[in-house]
């Protein structure tokens, strides 16, 4: 019998996260200041980050050791499983062969505790007392409550507004791991104040919740703040992901022709992928990369490629990126965690250089292929997830046409038992698409600098 899981034993989790910068063809462009204009330094950095981190966002190194304390505590859920979606196969009557790598089994239910773990970590090195942290879904903000809590670190964490409405047991959870949690905007920020004022019941934006999160961390000189996306440090983190799927993969005997991963900021698309287009580039691999994001927030498809701010407040420093521009406040569909403007600068190197591919999906397409995936596989996943499975469905659709074998590997990025909310919609014909006009996204780009 062919096997449906694939474990790796704990002595093959990986010691080393890849970092995939030194790699590219071209060089990332650097971050700069939001003020000079001029590429920025980890001092400059350093008020609200530890050093071990800032170390990490610039090294040119290609293997970063991962401390055995953060091994010990991924430990309790890695190395995760790999899948082959065999019941998903027979349902799309495809002879695509699919599987899925499982970060649903952490204990906050995505893959986001691979970076909150390292990241509280490094904190605590150096002395920090409290982190400070927006969420979207609230994926982020648990993980990172629970991982403050694992080294004694207080953390706060601001929501946005919709997701807060919509989620409320994903603040229960950050409470229960002993986080405090507001509805973002909130009244004890400068910016909160200022979007509250225009509304009170503001649907917030992750752009808003880190001004918020970073004005918290500015005023007080033993809280740093942390980011769950975007940033090279995370995508670092991440590919633990991909390094043990290369392996599973490599006990299933086969090699993926494509690999997925829903896109937000970019974190578990980075997760899983690096690894693969690692062996894209030295060792000719043809491996197809793609990242797929929500029709409502198409960064990547209908972005420009330009410097922009990675908040609304502007407070952070310039990152060349694809973006929608950092006022841009997405509809608010289901998938909180893909609801963001901009994308990783890793990740977005990697687009702008032919190194990966991006696709947009409705959500209702993707709730269609989410429930497919329910009744077939069993597992219930993330609106967030669901956007890579139905690429994953789609690429398994195409293969039935051409009558290709072909190895397809998503990421399964996170559960969807806190977001049942989308679910019910969704069953009960209640869920809409949002059509993005042009004149919306042309708009918000008018206020990115020229830079
Ligand atoms: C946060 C989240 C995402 C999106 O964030 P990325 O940084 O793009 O990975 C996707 N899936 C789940 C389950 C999440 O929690």
């Amino acid at each position: 019998m062919s096997s449906r899981r694939i474990d790796l034993p704990l002595s093959e989790m990986p010691d080393k996260w890849y970092n995939i910068a030194p790699d590219l063809p071209r060089p990332l462009d650097p971050p700069l200041h939001p003020g000079t204009r001029q590429p920025i330094g980890p001092e400059d950095m350093a008020p609200i980050f530890p050093m071990g981190l800032l170390a990490q966002e610039m090294s040119s190194e290609s293997w970063i050791e991962i401390p055995d304390e953060v091994r010990y505590a991924y430990q309790l859920y890695r190395p995760t499983p790999v899948y082959r979606a065999f019941e998903l196969e027979k349902a799309l009557d495809t002879p695509a062969h699919i599987y899925y790598k499982h970060e649903y089994v952490s204990p906050a239910g995505s893959h986001k505790p691979n970076t909150a773990i390292p990241q509280a970590y490094f904190n605590k090195l150096e002395g920090v007392k409290k982190i400070s942290t927006e969420t979207g879904a609230g994926q982020w903000g648990s993980a990172l409550s629970m991982a403050c809590r694992m080294f004694g670190l207080e953390c706060e964490v601001f929501m946005v507004g919709v997701s807060y409405d919509q989620k409320p047991y994903r603040r229960v959870l950050m409470e229960t791991w002993g986080a405090t949690c507001h509805r973002s905007p909130s009244n004890l920020t400068n910016i909160g104040r200022r979007f509250l004022a225009e509304d009170p019941n503001h649907p917030g934006s992750l752009g808003i919740a880190i001004t918020e999160a970073l004005e918290v961390a500015v005023a007080d000189e033993s809280t740093k703040y942390s980011l769950g996306s975007v940033l090279n440090h995370v995508m670092l983190h991440q590919t633990v992901i991909g390094l043990e799927a290369m392996k599973q993969m490599e006990l299933a005997g086969e090699y993926p022709d494509v690999v997925i991963g829903c896109f937000g900021g970019g974190s578990n698309f980075a997760g899983i992928s690096f690894p693969f287009i690692r062996e894209n580039l030295k060792s000719g691999k043809k491996t197809r990369i793609i990242a797929v994001e929500p029709k409502a927030a198409p960064t990547l498809t209908r972005g420009p490629y330009r410097y922009d701010f990675g908040d609304t407040g502007q407070m952070t420093p310039l990152l060349r990126m694809f973006t929608l521009g950092h006022g841009f406040v997405p509809a608010p569909i289901h998938a909180g965690g893909l609801r963001y403007h901009g994308s990783a600068p890793l990740a977005s190197a990697c687009l702008d250089q032919g190194l990966i591919e991006a696709v947009s999906y409705h959500q209702t397409a993707c709730y269609d292929s989410a429930v497919l995936f329910a009744r077939t596989e069993s597992w219930v996943v993330a609106p967030e997830t669901s956007h890579a499975v139905h690429a994953a469905v789609e690429e398994a659709r195409k293969a039935r046409e051409t009558g290709e074998p072909k190895v397809i590997l998503f990421n399964l990025s996170g559960h969807g038992i806190l977001d049942l909310a989308g679910y019910e919609k969704y069953l009960s014909g209640q869920l809409e698409d949002y059509e993005l006009p042009q004149e919306e996204i042309d708009k918000s780009l008018a206020a990115v600098p020229e830079v």
